[in-house]
């Protein structure tokens, strides 16, 4: 309890420290508490200690504890996210921050028309291109957020996400930061009906002090508040 609750306390210093660092404003960036295989309990204290959002990858890890916490939080799907999963949370996700192929988006539209709810989503960008890692990339962003505003009525696009190379080179990783905002404003500056560019996810447990000045709205951090992940605990 002790451990969770301070360690929240010490990423929100951070979180602050870095809008001082980059003259913005602290209430602009809020932190997702990413429980990606953390228990219902502990989840419940951090929710007691301010946790406001959570980010799951898995569809139905995500609809089984949403099944147990409900609406006290607001929940977000982080992670690449299959068509055949859509439906899992549909009805339960605040924002969906892995948005990258069309078939995605007809499923979600499909889904979200039929309870009549229209879905906050960010486009995932894959601006390092490497292969392992999911999204767009940065030279297909404007045309494909461009064809969801035409075709998706049900899809709305908030903004925009990235994950950085998996490196101890803070300065590459700054500069993958720096390009998914000078895109996001590129993107802003073309005022596409019904999309907005208030929102970039990006950084994690490693750079989210870098992401903070880099522009961040979101953070997801897990191990950082929760402790090393065991991927076997059920
Ligand atoms: C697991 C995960 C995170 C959190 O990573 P930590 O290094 O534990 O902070 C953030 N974003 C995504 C998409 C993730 O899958």
């Amino acid at each position: 309890m002790e451990c969770i609750k301070s360690n929240i306390e010490n990423i929100k210093t951070k979180i602050n420290n870095s809008c001082k660092i980059s003259n913005r404003n602290e209430e602009d960036v809020k932190l997702i508490a990413v429980t990606k295989t953390v228990d219902i309990d502990a989840i419940n204290e951090a929710i007691e200690c301010g946790a406001t959002d959570v980010g799951e990858n898995k569809p139905q890890e995500l609809s089984r504890k949403f099944e147990v916490i409900g609406n006290k939080v607001r929940w977000h799907l982080i992670g690449s996210l299959q068509t055949n999963k859509v439906k899992y949370i549909i009805d339960k996700v605040y924002m969906i921050h892995s948005i990258d192929r069309l078939s995605l988006c007809d499923e979600i539209q499909k889904r979200a028309e039929k309870i009549d709810r229209t879905i906050n989503c960010l486009v995932q960008v894959n601006i390092s291109k490497e292969d392992s890692k999911h999204g767009i990339y940065e030279e297909d962003a404007l045309s494909f957020i461009k064809t969801i505003a035409n075709s998706y009525p049900n899809i709305k696009v908030k903004g925009l996400m990235t994950m950085a190379p998996n490196t101890d080179d803070k300065e590459l990783i700054r500069s993958v930061f720096k390009k998914l905002k000078k895109l996001s404003i590129a993107i802003d500056n073309e005022n596409i009906e019904g999309v907005s560019m208030d929102e970039l996810s990006m950084g994690m447990s490693n750079d989210f002090e870098i992401a903070v000045e880099e522009g961040a709205t979101f953070v997801r951090v897990g191990t950082s508040i929760f402790g090393k992940r065991n991927y076997n605990k059920k």
